[in-house]
C-alpha cells in the first residue's frame, strides 16, 4: 500500500479524457492501483478520487460514499471502473464541493439529484446501481474528472484567474 502524490489544477492529465480499463488490464496491479488510491483518499481525507488526480488516465474512481471523511471502514469503499451514467434525473441538487486536486477553493455546483449508473468492480463484473443526493453529487465530480473536467472549469473566467494567481503567488513564497 502506498499514498500516491495528488496532482492540483491546472495540470495536463487532469484536463484530458480518460480512457477505458481494458479486460487484459484487470488484475493485480489495477487492484494495487485501486487500493493505493483509497488509501490517499483516506489520508487526504476526501470523499473521492478519480485515477487522473493521481497522473493515472484511466476510468477509474474511488469513493467513499458515507460522505464521513474521517471513517475508513472498508465497507463502504466503492470502486468503480469504467463507470457510465445511464439515466439522469430532470431534478437537481445545489451542492458546495471541494477538490483534492483545487486546494483551498469551493464551488456550488448544480447535479443531477439521482443517477443510474452502470460500471465494473475491480475484478470486472458489470454492477449497476441508482445513488440520490451525496452519493449522487460525489460519483458525479469523480466522473468530471474521468473527462478531464475540474472545479476550476466550472467556474466562472474570473474566479478561476483569480483562483490561479493566488495559488500560483503561494507556491512561490513557499519556494
Ligand atoms: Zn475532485
Amino acid at each position: 500500500m502506498a499514498i500516491l502524490p495528488i496532482l492540483e489544477a491546472p495540470h495536463p492529465v487532469l484536463s484530458a479524457k480518460a480512457r477505458r480499463v481494458e479486460m487484459d488490464e484487470f488484475g493485480s496491479e489495477l487492484s494495487t492501483l485501486v487500493t493505493d488510491m483509497a488509501e490517499t483518499m483516506y489520508a487526504a481525507p476526501g470523499v473521492g478520487l478519480a485515477a487522473p488526480q493521481v497522473g493515472d488516465g484511466r476510468r477509474i474512481l474511488v469513493a467513499n460514499l458515507e460522505g464521513d471523511a474521517e471513517s475508513d471502514k472498508e465497507d463502504e469503499l466503492i470502486v468503480m471502473i469504467n463507470p457510465v451514467i445511464l439515466e439522469r434525473s430532470t431534478e437537481m441538487i445545489k451542492w458546495d464541493e471541494s477538490c483534492l486536486s483545487v486546494p483551498e477553493y469551493d464551488l456550488d455546483v448544480d447535479r443531477h439529484l439521482r443517477i443510474h449508473v452502470e460500471w465494473q468492480d475491480v475484478s470486472g463484473e458489470h454492477k449497476e446501481g441508482w445513488f440520490e443526493e451525496f452519493p449522487s453529487v460525489v460519483l458525479q465530480h469523480e466522473m468530471d474528472h474521468l473527462d478531464g473536467v475540474t472545479l476550476l472549469d466550472r467556474s466562472s473566467r474570473l474566479k478561476r484567474s483569480r483562483y490561479i494567481s493566488k495559488r500560483r503567488k503561494r507556491l512561490r513564497e513557499r519556494g
